[in-house]
């Protein structure tokens, strides 16, 4: 392990950081009210933070925290419970209070503020993902912190991002920043669940995400909130694998920002991204978090890939899905573990007609001598 990685360093070092504000922080306990002193001293640190050269994107969460009352919704009522047309209309009700307290966090010092609205097929569509892009890095650039929630109002089932964690990693992949913090209620990676287990033990820095480490998150989602651990390290699955940082902490006090780059005692749960040359499209495939499908390889293909190869149709067992030349296809071995991701040459009924045939035969398949990769190296990111 290199140990000279902290959460220091990395927030030091950092240019451009994504902030994610979880339910529980941003909302209070009468759940109808944004804790605004807390959201006070967190843009003072975000002020610091500026002023010592960074670029700040916030994504907020809280919207449908803040509108449930209004609509009759009871507090202990947890999300996943709610109806998705209550939850979309109280989301509609509380984005309001939720910018309007970034506002009054922000405008005393000056600072301008945008709100920006994402769905997953934003971000998963490459046009418009870079439309998107194009939008926050204007803002960026003019000096005003694009204020981020998923659009809640329009975005239903299979298109729908639901946590914020892992919305907070696609940003921070769209726009290649460095570190994505996610402040929660929860500071960080324990080795079992601490409020249950005395000899869980807290972990500083994760180099490598393991099955070890998904085990550890467990399924456990606490009071308001959505995502709880697991949709944690899926985020840092994601962000990671595009070359990002990611920090876990929990935010309840106020100015966690400032602690958690000066204060090396503040715990937190550091996942150190994959920092080997990843180029843009390659950062764009490995954060797709919705695959049109999959590819089965046989060990011989696995081979070709480590070594910097392209995947030829002769190697590939099985595919599953459908999809259209283009599309991403995650990669598996042919017991299905993960490999990576990648975009298809063919359409899944060429891809059909040519896997586990050689060139020549795939020439006489399909009555021309088209590409010869299924997906080609430099359309590929293979997980660390
Ligand atoms: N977009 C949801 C909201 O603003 C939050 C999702 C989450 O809890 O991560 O209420």
């Amino acid at each position: 392990m290199t140990t000279s990685i902290t959460t220091q360093k990395c927030l030091k070092d950092a240019k451009t950081i994504i902030i994610k504000i979880g339910t529980a922080l941003i909302v209070d306990k009468s759940g109808d009210h944004v804790r605004q002193e807390w959201l006070d001293a967190l843009a003072e640190d975000v002020k610091a933070l500026r002023e010592a050269g960074k670029n700040i994107v916030i994504v907020s969460s809280g919207a449908v925290a803040l509108g449930r009352t209004s609509l009759g919704i009871p507090l202990d009522k947890p999300p996943m419970a709610i109806a998705l047309q209550k939850k979309q209309a109280s989301s509609a009700i509380g984005q309001f209070h939720v910018f309007n307290g970034f506002f009054n966090a922000f405008t005393p010092h000056n600072i301008k503020i945008a709100q920006v609205l994402l769905t997953m097929s934003e971000t998963e569509n490459r046009r418009m993902h870079l439309n998107a892009r194009a939008t926050m890095n204007e803002l960026i650039e003019n000096g005003v912190i694009p204020i981020i929630n998923e659009n809640d109002t329009i975005s239903t089932g299979e298109i729908r991002f639901g946590d914020n964690d892992r919305l907070a990693a696609r940003v921070a992949q769209m726009i290649e920043a460095d570190v994505v913090v996610l402040l929660s209620t929860t500071d960080g990676l324990y080795t079992a669940n601490p409020d249950k287990d005395d000899s869980a033990e807290h972990i500083p820095v994760v180099e490598d995400i393991t099955q070890d480490h998904i085990d550890m998150a467990g399924e456990a989602i606490p009071g308001m909130s959505t995502g709880g651990m697991k949709s944690k390290l899926e985020a840092a699955q994601n962000a990671t694998t595009s070359g990002i940082d990611l920090i876990i902490s929990n935010g309840r006090g106020n100015h966690i920002l400032d602690q958690l780059v000066n204060d090396e005692n503040i715990r937190s749960t550091l996942f150190v991204g994959d920092h080997t040359t990843h180029n843009a499209k390659k950062r764009w495939i490995g954060a797709h978090m919705r695959p049109k499908g999959k590819v089965f390889i046989d060990d011989g293909a696995i081979q070709a890939l480590k070594k910097g190869g392209s995947l030829l149709p002769v190697g590939v067992k099985k595919i599953e899905g459908r999809f259209e030349r283009g599309d991403i296809l995650e990669i598996c071995t042919e017991s299905g573990h993960k490999l990576g991701m990648g975009i298809t040459a063919f359409n899944k009924n060429d891809a059909d007609h040519v896997i586990g045939k050689n060139s020549e035969q795939i020439a006489e398949v399909m009555g021309f001598m088209g590409r010869s990769e299924l997906i080609h190296r430099n359309d590929m990111v293979l997980q660390a």
